[in-house]
């Protein structure tokens, strides 16, 4: 049954019972009142008959007076015969609103025919008694015993017969009491047991539709529970044949649904993982044996790459060994004419020193022995230029002293241009002006072949033929405390931009074969920043190049940074 039926039934009892408990208040009422108005019937017949019956002796005194009066008895007759008849309308209206349902009540028939009988036997009584009255020798009233045996005589046969009529109508108001007693006893014990039977059945109802209910929907909580939570190994057991079993049945379904596919993904993952799990072992193996090809490869490269590196660094070590030669050799022109020079005079004034004293024979005159003099401190001159100029060229062939110490700018700065001399002397005035700052903290070999390769590089970029119109200038000042920044122009071509972040790259070069290695600059940026300097560049096409060398004032000395502080 479904829950709509069972609600409906529900309704339907209530219903049923609601008017079955009014139908039968209703029909109580009814009969209530119709036992009521019968009693009062009934009450009013035997009223009716007691008057009928008082009527006897009030009627023998009227004779008696009227005798003794010498009146008409007739109209005493007359009289109790109205009062008669007046009783006897009474009597039929009671009768007739009496009304009767049982078998053992009188019928209306009986009441009036009982009713005429009792009318005629008293109106009889009445002419008996009115006879007897009249029959008396005139002048005589009525004694007392006389009225006594008419009373008696009404009492036999009127008051015998109203006696019955009124047992009988007691009898039923007896009878109508007792069912009235019995209705009412009904209808108290009806109306405690109808609501408690009401209510019995109201209750029964009730669990008869909500037990199951409550049931059906505990199992499929608990179902939508099990669902929610993913197990779907569910069984609502809700079998009702109504609207919740439909549903339970729907969700075991979907359940069952939910389960098989469950499994089948369950059975697809498994799958999906053992061939990822295979790809992957495979994969895995592809890699281990890539990675150690690769391994293998990487390590002969290494060993390769370090081998090229040794070479490398020792082709560096042999590349920077002849940019030095090369630029001892560079310099082996110039050097050679510097000392040129000096030893030409100095053999001239030696072999005319020579000329002199070997033609001379005796003292020599004043005037000779002075020019000698002179010629021997010419001599003596030269001498001393040719030894400086070996002194230079051993600073700068002594590539493995690395010692540092205070090194004067100045001093280093011309020695080098001194080396360069024979480049830069029909290129540009070679103008220094280093004097006043402190010494550096330096190598004076180190930082005479840096200035050098500057120099020379000043003078590649110079034309030559106009030495006016061109200048090198070397400026050394005290950039910031414990600084000093040396200045290194020329009045050169300048450099490209493009070239101009590459001219410290290692044998980047822009001069032909024979005239660049491209390790100058690259070998002086290694000095100066192995130095704790730096070197930098400003340059342009047709603007001429400045380069910029900063270093540490050497400690103890006046401009460095404790001292100035
Ligand atoms: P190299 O002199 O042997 O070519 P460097 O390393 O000394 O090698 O110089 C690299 C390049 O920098 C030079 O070839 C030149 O093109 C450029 N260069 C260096 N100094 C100057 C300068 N003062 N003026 C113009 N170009 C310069």
């Amino acid at each position: 049954m479904t829950i709509r039926a069972k609600v409906l039934l529900f309704a339907a009892v209530a219903v049923v019972l609601v008017c079955v408990m009014g139908l039968f208040l209703f029909g109580a009422a009814r009969q209530g009142q119709r036992l009521r108005q019968q009693l009062v019937a009934i009450q009013e017949q035997i009223d009716g008959y007691t008057r009928l019956h008082s009527v006897a002796w009030p009627f023998l005194n009227q004779l008696a007076q009227a005798r003794q009066a010498q009146m008409d008895t007739a109209l005493v007759s007359q009289e109790l015969a109205r009062r008669v008849d007046l009783e006897m309308v009474r009597l039929a209206d009671s009768s007739l609103r009496q009304g009767r349902d049982a078998g053992d009540m009188r019928t209306l028939e009986q009441e009036r025919w009982e009713q005429r009988e009792v009318r005629a036997a008293l109106l009889r009584w009445s002419a008996l008694a009115e006879r007897r009255v009249n029959e008396l020798p005139a002048n005589v009233s009525v004694a007392p015993n006389v009225e006594w045996l008419l009373y008696s005589e009404f009492e036999q046969t009127v008051g015998q017969l109203i006696h019955e009529v009124q047992e009988e109508a007691r009898y039923e108001l007896e009878l109508l009491e007792q069912r009235l007693d019995a209705g009412v006893f009904v209808g108290e014990w009806v109306a405690l047991c109808f609501p408690v039977l009401c209510l019995v059945l109201v209750v029964f109802l009730v669990l008869a539709i909500l037990t199951p209910l409550r049931h059906s929907l505990q199992g499929l909580t608990e179902a939508a529970e099990r669902i929610g939570h993913g197990d779907f190994d569910v069984h609502t057991n809700v079998s009702s044949p109504d609207e919740l079993g439909t549903l339970a049945r729907a969700i075991d379904r979907m359940a069952r649904e939910l389960r098989e596919s469950l499994e089948e993904k369950q059975r697809l993952s498994r799958a999906e993982a053992e061939a990822s799990e295979r790809e992957a072992a495979r994969y895995h193996a592809l890699l281990e044996d890539t990675v150690r090809t690769r391994t293998t490869e990487l390590a002969e490269a290494n060993t390769r790459l370090r081998d090229s590196l040794q070479q490398l660094q020792s082709t560096q070590e042999q590349l920077l060994s002849a940019d030095r030669l090369a630029s001892v050799g560079r310099l082996a022109a110039g050097v050679g004419h510097e000392i040129n020079n000096p030893l030409a005079y100095i053999l001239s004034n030696l072999r005319y020193v020579h000329q002199e004293l070997g033609e001379l024979t005796g003292a020599p005159s004043e005037e000779a022995r002075q020019e000698m003099i002179a010629a021997l401190a010419e001599a003596s001159e030269g001498a001393e230029r040719v030894r400086l100029i070996v002194q230079d060229l051993k600073t700068l062939s002594r590539p493995d002293e690395v010692a540092l110490g205070p090194v004067n700018v100045a001093d280093v700065v011309r020695s080098s241009a001194k080396m360069a001399r024979h480049e830069t002397r029909d290129k540009a005035r070679l103008v220094e002006v280093c004097e006043g700052v402190p010494p550096v903290h330096a190598n004076a070999a180190r930082l005479g072949q840096v200035f050098l390769n500057l120099f020379i590089n000043a003078a590649h970029a110079i034309a030559p033929g106009r030495v006016q119109d061109n200048e090198i200038r070397v400026h050394a000042s005290l950039s910031a405390p414990g600084l000093v920044t040396v200045e290194v122009s020329d009045t050169g071509a300048g450099i490209p931009p493009e070239y101009l972040r590459r001219i410290f790259d290692p044998f980047f070069t822009t001069k032909p074969v024979g005239m660049g290695t491209g390790l100058g600059l690259s070998v002086c940026h290694r000095i100066i920043t192995s130095l704790g300097g730096d070197i930098r560049v400003e340059s342009a096409p047709g603007q001429g190049t400045r380069f910029f060398i900063t270093l540490r004032v050497a400690e103890g000395s006046s401009g460095s940074t404790e001292s100035a502080a």
